[in-house]
This record gives C-alpha cells, structure tokens and sequence, in this order.
C-alpha cells in the first residue's frame, strides 16, 4: 500500500492512462492547478505510444484523404514540439523518389508538397526541393538506379524515444504536484448517484487497492479505451477501430527517410534512418486481441522488406534486428483500415467520464490542451494552458549534444552530477555502450523507473541496440536491485523476464 497512499485525498480529475496523450493531459491540467491523478496500468509511453513510427509529422498522407484541419493542427504541433522539446524533437529530411510514374502522379505530388507548405506558412523548417537523379544517387547510394528520374523533398520531425517523451510530461505534471503511478491499474469506478466519483486502482507491483476519489475521470487509454470504458459504467458499442502495424530495424541503407509505395499492394510506407538503423514501417491491419498480445508475424515482416527491397536492393540480405507492433486506436468507421481518419474526437458523458478517441502522437499537446479546457469548463474553472511556451523539463536550458543530452537534455547535468557525487556510478555499465550505471540510479531515485525493461526501454534507449543491451541486462539490474532492495529472486525475475521479452521480438 506504500505506492497507494500518493492517491489519498479527493482529486480534481483522474486519469487513466499514461501514454503519451494521458501524460500530456496531466501536465496541462497539473500546471493549471487542477489536482490531478495520473494512473498507468504497466510503465508510462509502454502501449501504443512505443509502437509508433516515432515522427512528428502532419502527415503527407492524410491530404490525400483531404484532412485539412488534421494536417494544419499536426504541423503546427511539429513546430511546438521542436521548441518545447528541442533535446527530443528534431528535423528529419523526407525523399519522394520519382520512377517511372505519369503525369498525374508527379502533379498530385507536386500539389501536395506545395499545400504541405501553405499548411505550415509558419515553420522554421527549410521547404519542399527537388532533385535530380545524378544528385540523388550521389545522397542515398544504395537507392534503386534503374528508372530513377529525381526526387522531391520536403521536413518533417523525428523523436527517436516518444517513451521519453512521454515521461517528461509525468515529471512536469509531477513537478507541479500531480500525484502520478505507473503499474497502478484502474479496475472500475465509484459510482455515487448516476456520477462516477472515482476509480478503483490495483497496485500491479506491490498488489493492494485504493479507491481514488475524483470529481472528473478522464479515458485516456489509447486501443484499450472500449475495455476500460466497460469498467467504469454501461458501454454498449464500442468506439474504436482497432489495427496493428509493425515496424523492422534493419541494417542502414538509407541516409534520408523515405515515404514510399509498396509494390506490393500500393500502401505508402516509411523507410528511416533511426539511431543507425534503416526502420521500415508500417503496416495497418485489423486486430482485435488484447493490445498488449500485438506482434510482428513473419509474414508482416516480408512484406515489410519485399516493399523496401524494391527501393533498397540491399535490404534483401540486410540483417533484420528486431521488430516492433503497436495497435493504432482509430475513431470506428468502415473502410479500409488506412483509410481511416486519425483525426482524434472526445466525448463527455453524464457520469463525469471524458473519453479521448484516436489521436497522433504529434498532436497530443493540442489534444491534452482540449480535454484539459473542457475539463475546466466542466468544472467551472477558468485557466488556460501554457504548454504550447513552456518547454519540457529538459528542454529548459540550452545544452551540448552530447549522448546524455540526446536522452536528458539539460537535466543530464543532473545525471553528471549523479556519477561525480558517487564516482562508482561514473563507470559504463558495459564496454561496449557508453550508458552509465549513474542513469540507472538517476531513473529509479527521479524517473519512477520500476523495472529492468522500463530502464531499457522507456528511460535509455539501451533496448534498441542491436543486442537489445543484452549486455548490460545484468548490471542493470543489479543497480537497480540497490536501489529498489529487490531480493535475489527478484532480481533474477526481471533479467528473465527482459531477456524473454527480447525474443520475442526477433523476426
Ligand atoms: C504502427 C503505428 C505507427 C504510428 N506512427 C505514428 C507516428 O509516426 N507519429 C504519430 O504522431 N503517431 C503515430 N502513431 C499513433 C500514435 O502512436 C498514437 O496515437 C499514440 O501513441 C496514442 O497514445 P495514447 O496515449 O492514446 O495511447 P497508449 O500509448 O496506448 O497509452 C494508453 C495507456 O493506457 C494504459 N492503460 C490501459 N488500460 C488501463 C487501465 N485499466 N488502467 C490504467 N492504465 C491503463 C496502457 O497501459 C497504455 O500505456 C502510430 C501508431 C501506430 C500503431
């Protein structure tokens, strides 16, 4: 009951869910005052949020579905976040290469690069070019030749960890008083007088349960909001369309990301250059199962490559590292599943529950912004959000580039000092990787870090090394066992269990 007791009192809002739209509602309401409860069923940025792409974009392709507002909202998003994040949010150069394609394709093309401009008059990013097919073979060597008349270019953004992401929101939220849990599960509601009036929350780690009482609750669990929905009250239909896509980290071919056509059914795919691999992505098919059972099949896994193949030829005997799946939550509608708008809508019951449907990652500021201002309203408040200036907790100060800045941004200072205070927390925790045992004791004394693979994962980017930091696994835990007083058993539970969680994930 240790962990529970941060969840005593009577709470403005709770809410469920700790991707990266539920950590972004509780920092917005946190820092407009509201008292706020942030509960996570596993670790924060671990759902649908660690499945993603993992760019901030406005989507070229949603033009071709003539999402206007959905693209302008994105792409002025992208600017905000490349402001407020600046340590996690960074420009990325796309390539459009043109082969032998007709007219009408360079024309819809040229169209929409130029309405991507108009859609973003307000951006630092450069603008749409052109280039021709000597040029491009001397940028990206390994990119197919035969056929290759040029390309078009246009910005976009890349985040290489939305989990950290993600986690910045819980620490500024934190920060400004928001009592915040992960592996704490909501498993159903208070209900007095037609009203919800609070949750129930099961502690995962430590078992017990608690009673949260809340005037407001808001859903904001991503592909499992129908399951949770059902918990808290009457649910008859649901409200969600649910599809997986998988993503490969292969050997890098490619120096610019990529948004091609497969050939073999025509869907436009990415092809990234991410923390030195190329990520090929994604794939968009219904799945109904549990969001958590999501994983790459091999079949997935040939396509994905039998697509890049064409542009990269070099991807046919390039090493496939690992995978990755995640479940989009998509607003329900018919039709094919990319068809389907990613355009986010949010519903207010009788009963006090606030439901956000869908959504990107790139638009989960606009998106906490919104639910927070009708959470105000609801409860007759009258603040208004300042997230859109305030920068992220390690966007604060201007700092180097360094690979502790890459994670930490300014606060890796923090994590400096850590290592200088106790010089043995200054040592790799393996040879071969520079991550340093110091970020492991800074994420369990500052970053709620509660197990092995959240260290991993979610607070280094260690588990997307090609060995998934299978080196480092031991040393880790280990650390964090000191911190945490784990007992051998426990211990040896969580390096199992990691090490089980990386095959899985092997094509
Ligand atoms: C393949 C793929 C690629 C994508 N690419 C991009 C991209 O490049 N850019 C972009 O902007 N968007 C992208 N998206 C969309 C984006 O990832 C999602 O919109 C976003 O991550 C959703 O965040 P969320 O917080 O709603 O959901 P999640 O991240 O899934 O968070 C919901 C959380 O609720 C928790 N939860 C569930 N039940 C309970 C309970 N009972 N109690 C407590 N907690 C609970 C879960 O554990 C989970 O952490 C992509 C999505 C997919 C699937």
């Amino acid at each position: 009951m240790r962990r529970l007791s941060e969840l005593a009192g009577l709470f403005d809002v709770a809410v469920i869910g700790g991707g990266i739209i539920g950590a972004g509602i509780a920092r917005d309401a946190a820092r407009r005052g509201l008292r706020v409860a942030l509960l996570e069923k596993a670790d924060y940025g671990s759902g649908t949020t660690a499945g993603s792409t993992r760019l901030i974009h406005g989507g070229l392709r949603y033009l071709e579905m003539l999402d206007f507002r959905l693209v302008r909202m994105d792409l002025r998003e992208r600017e905000i976040l490349l402001r407020v994040a600046p340590h996690l949010v960074r420009p990325l150069r796309f390539l459009l290469p043109f082969y032998g394609e007709g007219m009408h394709y360079r024309v819809k093309m040229r169209v929409g690069l130029a309405l991507y401009d108009l859609l973003s008059f307000d951006k630092s990013l450069p603008s749409r070019a052109f280039f021709g097919a000597e040029q491009l073979a001397e940028m990206e060597p390994e990119l197919r030749r035969e056929g290759l008349r040029g390309a078009a270019a246009y910005y976009d953004a890349q985040v290489d960890s939305p989990e950290r992401l993600t986690l910045e929101n819980v620490l500024d939220a934190r920060g400004h008083g928001a009592a915040a849990l992960n592996y704490a599960e909501v498993t159903g509601a208070m209900v007095r007088g037609g009203r919800v009036a609070g949750v129930r929350v099961r502690d995962v780690l430590e078992g017990g349960e608690c009673e949260v009482r809340a005037r407001l609750v808001v859903n904001a669990t991503g592909p499992w909001l129908d399951r949770v929905a059902a918990r808290l009250g009457p649910h008859p239909r649901p409200w969600l369309r649910t599809t997986k896509g998988i993503h490969v980290a292969c050997d890098p071919v490619n120096r610019n990301a990529f948004a091609v056509r497969s050939p073999v059914d025509g869907r436009l795919f990415f092809v990234i250059p991410w923390l030195g691999y190329s990520w090929v992505g994604t794939t968009d098919t219904d799945f109904e199962d549990e969001p958590s059972r999501a994983k790459a099949e091999a079949e997935d896994v040939r396509y994905l490559i039998e697509s890049a193949a064409y542009y990269f030829p070099a991807l046919r005997g390039a090493r496939v590292y690992w995978t990755n799946a995640g479940v989009r939550a998509l607003v329900r509608k018919p039709g094919s599943a990319s068809s389907v708008t990613r355009s986010h809508r949010i519903v207010a019951d009788e009963a006090g529950v606030i439901s956000v449907v869908g959504g990107k990652i790139t638009g989960y500021r606009a998106i906490a912004e919104q639910v927070t201002d009708l959470v105000c309203r609801l409860l007759g408040q009258r603040r208004r959000s300042d997230t859109a200036e305030a920068p992220l907790p390690g966007g604060r100060e201007r700092c180097g580039q360094g690979y502790l800045e890459a994670i930490y941004g300014c606060r890796a200072r923090e994590v400096r000092e850590l290592a200088e205070r106790e010089p043995e927390l200054g040592r790799p925790l393996d040879p071969e990787y520079p991550d340093l045992a110091a970020q492991v004791v800074f994420s369990v004394r500052h970053e709620q870090c509660m197990r092995v693979a959240d260290f991993m994962l979610r607070r280094s980017l260690l588990g997307f090394r090609p060995d998934q930091g299978a080196r480092a696994v031991a040393a880790v835990a280990e650390w964090m066992a000191r911190e945490l007083g784990w007992t051998a058993g426990r211990k040896e539970e969580e390096i199992r269990a990691y090490i089980e969680r990386t095959r899985e994930v092997k094509p």
